[in-house]
């Protein structure tokens, strides 16, 4: 597959409203289009919230839905701090579910899969209700056959390492939702056309969080080091995979805060990785702060990192017996 990630959408897309209080029946519709009201809430005060997961096809020809209801569970936060009408577990699953099963077809071999990236906006139609929360909305799963995020080569990132700005505010970062990108993107676009950087490395006052749109982990000795929960990052399912999984294969687990500083003493002899649903893990080569840059390792992904990331895919197209329960088979529709 040679087009951009997320660029190419199957036919379909499963769509539903909250009106009067209530959840309308799920419908299907063509991708193509959405008719808003030009004062539609979401457009003026971003009561948007989205979640992105992904259908895999096991070697068995079979689909199934990686971690379902931790994106559920993860949708359902972001609508409530957005203080959009919350859809119901059972409504989400059937919308997610049904995109998939009436388009089988579209859900590629691996490494492809099929991304499902279900998306809630606010549609209340006044201007004047900034202060005001979206009692109606629109709830639809696009969905968007993906190949390989990075073609499968040696690539590595080149990150710039920010201590000042934050990506979002302290307690909205655990948000999937628009408005946190929208803030970040002068800082990535900065780093790209100044820095020749990939993505920017968020560390407000030297704390080391996250990028733009995936986690951050520092691979050192043996042990996997990443920020806690706190609700200044995004809780990626990718993360607490790696997590859980890093602990049964032996590595050591730090939940914990380390500054910039700890980073860039660690970085000639360790490993940097991204963790996220589109990217898997994607190792880091090199770290770029105060105009100076900071090799991590040789520069190539490292050993821990490529190791993980094929342990992390064997579990997510159901290769790995001791992790079934975070796969969700999707029935044909006959
Ligand atoms: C989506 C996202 C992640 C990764 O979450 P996953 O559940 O692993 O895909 C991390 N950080 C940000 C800012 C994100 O938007």
């Amino acid at each position: 597959m040679t087009e951009a990630f997320g660029s190419v959408f199957a036919p379909l897309m499963s769509i539903c409203h909250r009106r009067d209080g209530q959840w309308s029946p799920v419908q299907m519709q063509p991708s193509g289009s959405l008719t808003l009201h030009p004062a539609s809430h979401a457009l003026h005060y971003s009561s948007s919230c989205f979640e992105g997961l992904k259908a895999y096809r096991r070697s068995d020809g079979g689909v199934h839905l990686y971690r379902l209801d931790m994106h559920i569970r993860r949708m359902q936060n972001s609508a409530r701090l957005l203080m959009l009408p919350v859809p119901g577990g059972d409504l989400l699953i059937e919308m997610i579910e049904t995109v998939v099963q009436q388009q089988l077809d579209q859900v590629p071999d691996f490494p492809g899969s099929l991304y499902l990236r279900p998306t809630m906006l606010g549609l209340d139609e006044n201007v004047g209700s900034a202060g005001k929360p979206s009692a109606t909305a629109v709830l639809y799963v696009l969905a968007s056959p993906v190949g390989d995020y990075f073609g499968g080569g040696d690539k590595t990132l080149r990150l710039l390492v920010d201590d000042k700005n934050m990506r979002t505010t302290p307690k909205f970062g655990q948000a999937k939702t628009g408005g946190n990108y929208a803030a970040a993107l002068r800082f990535i676009a900065g780093a790209r056309a100044e820095h020749n950087c990939d993505q920017v490395l968020f560390c407000p006052n030297g704390d080391v969080q996250e990028t733009g749109a995936a986690n951050f982990f520092l691979i050192k000795d043996g042990t996997l080091i990443t920020k806690p929960l706190d609700g200044s990052i995004l809780p990626g399912v990718t993360r607490d995979s790696l997590l859980h999984f890093g602990r049964a294969q032996g590595y050591r687990i730090e939940e914990r805060n380390y500054t910039v500083s700890e980073l860039l003493d660690a970085v000639s002899d360790a490993e940097c990785c991204l963790s996220g649903t589109a990217a898997v893990l994607t190792a880091v080569g090199e770290l770029v702060h105060e105009g100076k840059t900071y090799r991590v390792g040789d520069g190539k992904p490292g050993p821990h990192t490529q190791r993980l990331r094929r342990a992390l895919s064997d579990i997510q197209i159901g290769n790995n017996p001791d992790y079934q329960d975070w796969l969700r088979p999707i029935k044909s529709a006959d």
